[in-house]
């Protein structure tokens, strides 16, 4: 059966399903056991959100979500270590690709946003960031961000059901969000939009662009701040390798490939340019 990535027809976000067999019946959540639908090629495509692991943050249109593996079934607490593999490897992937990806609570999750019974389905998500930490059992989990498609207030308030014959509802996704504040501002003017990695200065037709990158992130659950000290000027190549994790910083400001620690060259720093140590780490430790 081809993998839907989307809403299902006929299925709009708010509907209810007694069980997870329903939800597989319906093709909302297809598989009986595993919180994450998907391959490893292709991506994920749906998910479920009951509660099943103590790391799990749920805030309604943000979801920390803790990836498969490892974890009791009877205690909620992780044994052993996730890898960035199978179903949590696919989550990453509908990360990269801007996929879209069901979201289903169950009664079992955050009181707040969750079904008093059964599942529900919440609408389309996304997943805008990806990392590994330690988990509160002190053994290494795989974390992701998904945020709610834009406009569907998905947990409090689901639209109501399209108009008969336009079930099927299409689609359009931002694959990344790039955040433009005052202080992003400041760092690129300083570098005069020259990305401190690879010191390419990107003209468009106008004016030359650049990209704020947040070593630590901002927004739940890394609450970085927009400070001058916690913010690269990148170009969009650099500033995507960096916020998935194929690139950091190390202590004495080398560039390195976190996959291989192998030092590819000198960060650019501005003479008037702190950046904290503390916030490079943070990215780093995202990222084992
Ligand atoms: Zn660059």
């Amino acid at each position: 059966m081809a993998r839907i990535f989307g809403e299902i027809a006929g299925i709009p976000p708010g509907t209810p399903f007694a069980n997870r067999r329903a939800t597989a019946e319906a093709g909302v959540h297809t598989p009986h056991m595993q919180g994450i639908a998907g391959s490893q090629t292709e991506g994920a495509e749906s998910i479920v959100v009951s509660g099943g692991y103590e790391d799990d943050e749920d805030y309604g249109t943000t979801i920390v979500y803790t990836g498969h593996g490892g974890n009791d079934a009877a205690t909620k607490r992780q044994v052993s270590d996730q890898q960035m593999t199978k179903g949590n490897r696919a989550l990453a992937i509908s990360g990269d690709r801007g996929l879209p990806v069901r979201v289903v609570r169950g009664a079992g999750g955050d009181p707040a946003h969750s079904p008093s019974s059964g599942f529900r389905y919440d609408g389309l998500f996304y997943v805008d960031q990806s990392w590994e930490e330690i988990g509160k059992s002190g053994f290494n989990i795989c974390r992701f961000r998904l945020v709610a498609e834009p406009q569907t207030n998905a947990t409090t308030n689901p639209p109501p059901a399209p108009p008969a014959g336009s079930a099927t509802k299409a689609y359009a996704s931002t694959q990344r969000l790039v955040r433009n504040t005052a202080v992003t501002e400041w760092v690129k003017r300083l570098y005069d939009y020259t990305c401190q990695v690879c010191a390419l200065r990107l003209m468009t037709a106008v004016t030359p662009y650049a990209e704020g990158a947040h070593m630590r992130p901002v927004g739940k659950p890394h609450n970085g701040p927009d400070t001058a000290e916690n913010v690269l000027c990148l170009c969009p190549n650099d500033h995507v390798l960096f916020d998935r994790g194929a690139i950091g910083v190390d202590a004495s400001w080398n560039v390195v490939n976190l996959k291989t620690s192998t030092v590819l060259g000198m960060l650019t720093i501005h003479p008037q340019h702190k950046l904290s140590a503390t916030h490079a780490a943070y990215h780093r430790r995202l990222f084992p």
